[in-house]
């Protein structure tokens, strides 16, 4: 379709950009806290995701995990619950409006409304140089929503078991000792970890390319809150050709969960949940 444009269309696009949010009101990456409690910690516990499956793995409040890249390179989708209150959960959009397209260290990962408090914070990624790249790309993504069987059956006609949506619903399903059906609402949209994405310049349209992640690599955070996450490796493996099938190498991803040192959080306080009234004007 084509449409004309008004006499003014050029003025109208002069418009100045504006960040949506005053994003310096949001509460300062303590680099001092974080990098002492990150400064003797000990590894207490660690769990293998196997390929085009998922597991869940439970973080305290003012623990750390690292999500590390095995064997091959691999993406991981990462689903966050508040583990004393299921209701509360990893908001991506949110993320992505307060901090951009893709997230790392110093970047909050923030819980749905009415919480709206981070839940984690990033504090070490070793993917942290590739930044932007030509294709306007960048890494660890909270523009897509999960690979999944219902939008592959519509594309495709298959039914493919082994999407991140099925394997989180799977995991989740086992953790809490529920059905599938049960599980499933719980499930949310992603942090996208190790994915390699962006917008395509002249449709816009969201694109992956293969992950630069190798095994070494990790994504670093500390629990602001009581976690419990659920992590698939894609069947997608490093995202550069195809996903929601079995035609990729796949490697699985460690998990890996610290404690820190005693005495090294006394300057931490956890986040509260919102201070809006909940009223909504009524
Ligand atoms: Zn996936």
């Amino acid at each position: 379709m084509t449409y004309s444009a008004p006499a003014d269309a050029a003025k109208r696009k002069q418009a100045k950009p504006v960040i949506c949010y005053t994003v310096d009101k949001l509460p300062a990456y303590d680099a001092s806290l974080y990098d002492n409690a990150r400064a003797d910690m000990e590894k207490i516990d660690e769990v293998i995701v196997q390929p085009r499956d998922a597991s869940t793995f439970r973080v305290a409040a003012g623990h750390l995990f690292r999500i590390v890249s095995i064997e091959g390179s691999q993406v991981g989708d990462l689903n966050l619950w508040n583990a004393d209150d299921l209701n509360e959960r990893f908001f991506s959009g949110k993320t992505r409006q307060l901090h951009a397209s893709h997230v790392s260290s110093g970047d909050r990962l923030w819980s749905n409304l009415p919480g709206l408090r981070p839940m984690a914070t990033i504090t070490h990624d070793t993917l942290g140089w590739y930044g932007w790249d030509e294709d306007g790309a960048g890494v660890h993504d909270v523009i897509g929503t999960r690979c999944d069987p219902y939008t592959n059956h519509m594309l495709s006609g298959v039914d493919y078991h082994y999407c991140c949506h099925s394997n989180l619903t799977r995991a989740l399903a086992a953790e809490l000792g529920v059905s599938t059906a049960e599980a499933e609402p719980h499930v949310h949209d992603v942090l996208n970890v190790f994915m390699c994405t962006g917008f395509t310049l002249d449709t816009h349209q969201y694109f992956m390319k293969a992950s630069p992640v190798r095994p070494g690599d990790f994504i670093e955070f500390f629990a602001e809150i009581n976690l419990l996450g659920d992590l698939s490796a894609c069947p997608g493996g490093n995202c550069g050709s195809s996903h929601s099938d079995d035609s990729t190498p796949c490697y699985p991803l460690l998990v890996e969960i610290f404690k820190p040192a005693e005495n090294s959080l006394k300057a931490w306080q956890p986040f509260s949940r919102s201070g809006y009234s909940g009223t909504h004007g009524v």
